[in-house]
């Protein structure tokens, strides 16, 4: 199957012509607070309503998906999905965008109100613009273009409108992983990370752990150290032994990522005593461990417990380990496997720009389909504020973000 020119022309013209509809419809969807019910907020419901009632509009039929939450108060936490039939039934590109978001943090830090998006030099600001509103509207806007194209497509072209994102995709992605059926000859594209020139493809993402140690020791005046044992002194040593063995442990580079080594970070410490002139009698410190999938977490944790064990020996010191989080890395998506090569070819045509691909530390849900054999590549072009205060989308990423979504199934089969 060849796309020609044309209708790649075709489709450019229509996408901007839309670009009003597109800005206009996601201003009123920035309105709608969707804040993760866990984190305060109303949750999702409105939104998909919202977005539900949009679709319809459009002549699509809608697919929902509500995963029960007992704890909200609307008994159910909504996703949402609408497919394109194309030649091959049997396979589907998906695109996955969260409805919710995480609440607007310290107000005053807002130059305008966060649920009142503001347009101002080309960016709509609101919480949520980009995280994750713009692609969620870019995916949208994509597919109702390719509606009205009408072309023949060669597989299936669908979206997910997700839930829960920002609270662990319990009532979203995993959810939908155990109830709704993705197959491994499917192309799944989640837009939920990417960089302000639109460049990086995230194929890879680092494994994740989060550490938490305790030293114990005993508790006295600190005018009389021999009769107690200091547990900040002793944890503070074995924090740097750790973090020594563990660089020395793990020093594979991969160029695919930015930061191309395994990270292993001290971070939080538990506070220990109110005033200064107690000993502390227990230490607890934190590691934030982002390893290559180069190596396994089994292995990060038996070198972590046999440095713990050489301490408690060599100090005859309390010392106990929680994981306080793993999440394992999926393994990469190849730069070859075709969702990969589809988003690469759909980027140089529409934008002109030469793409490459990288991995990145942080976790998407992208991950979760990875883990699963399901080849996943991860984009947007955004200028990486999510969470902040004054959180933006640039109008101009939205319309040029919609095209190459809306381009990538016909794309495939061209050289
Ligand atoms: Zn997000």
């Amino acid at each position: 199957m060849q796309t020609s020119p044309e209708v790649l022309t075709r489709l450019n013209s229509d996408i901007d012509r839309d670009a009003g509809k597109a800005q206009d419809f996601f201003v009123k969807m920035l309105r709608i607070n969707a804040v993760n019910p866990r984190m305060g907020g109303p949750g999702e419901t409105d939104r998909a309503d919202f977005i539900q009632t949009f679709l319809k509009s459009e002549g699509f039929d809608v697919q929902r998906m509500d995963a029960p939450d007992s704890e909200y108060k609307h008994r159910v936490r909504p996703n949402l999905s609408v497919r394109l039939d194309g030649e091959e039934r049997e396979r589907t590109l998906w695109f996955l965008a969260h409805m919710d978001t995480v609440p607007e943090g310290n107000a005053e830090l807002w130059r305008s109100d966060p649920f009142e998006p503001k347009i101002e030099d080309g960016k709509i600001y609101a919480r949520g613009a980009e995280d994750n509103g713009q692609s969620l509207v870019s995916c949208l806007f994509a597919l109702k273009e390719l509606k009205r194209l009408g072309e023949r497509l060669p597989f299936n072209v669908g979206a997910w409108f997700v839930a829960d994102e920002e609270a662990g995709s319990n009532y979203g992605v995993k959810y939908l992983l155990e109830h709704a059926s993705f197959r491994p000859e499917d192309l799944i594209m989640v837009p939920d990370a990417g960089s302000p020139s639109g460049t990086d493809i995230e194929i890879a993402e680092k494994n994740l752990l989060w550490l938490k140690v305790i030293t114990k020791g005993k508790q006295v005046h600190a005018s009389r150290p021999m009769k107690g044992r200091n547990a900040h002194r002793l944890g503070m040593e074995l924090a740097l032994s750790l973090d020594e063995n563990l660089h020395r442990q793990y020093p594979k580079r991969n160029e695919l990522f930015d930061e191309p080594t395994s990270t292993f970070e001290p971070t939080k410490v538990d506070p220990n005593v109110p005033n200064v002139n107690t000993i502390p009698g227990v230490d607890t410190f934190y590691f934030d461990c982002r390893v290559l999938p180069d190596y396994s977490l089994d292995s990060v944790l038996s070198d972590v417990e046999s440095s713990l064990e050489d301490f408690r020996s060599k100090h005859s010191a309390d010392v106990s380990l929680e994981i306080v989080q793993r999440d394992d890395a999926g393994s990469a998506t190849s730069p070859d496997s075709e969702v990969a090569r589809l988003a690469e070819k759909s980027i140089v045509r529409m934008t002109k720009k030469k793409p490459r691909f990288v991995g990145i530390g942080l976790r998407t849900v992208g991950n979760f389909f990875r883990v699963r054999g399901i080849p996943t590549a991860v984009w947007s072009t955004v200028d990486n504020v999510p969470h902040e205060p004054n959180e933006y989308s640039r109008i101009a990423s939205l319309i040029s973000d919609t095209k190459v979504f809306a381009a990538i199934p016909l794309l495939a089969g061209s050289p």
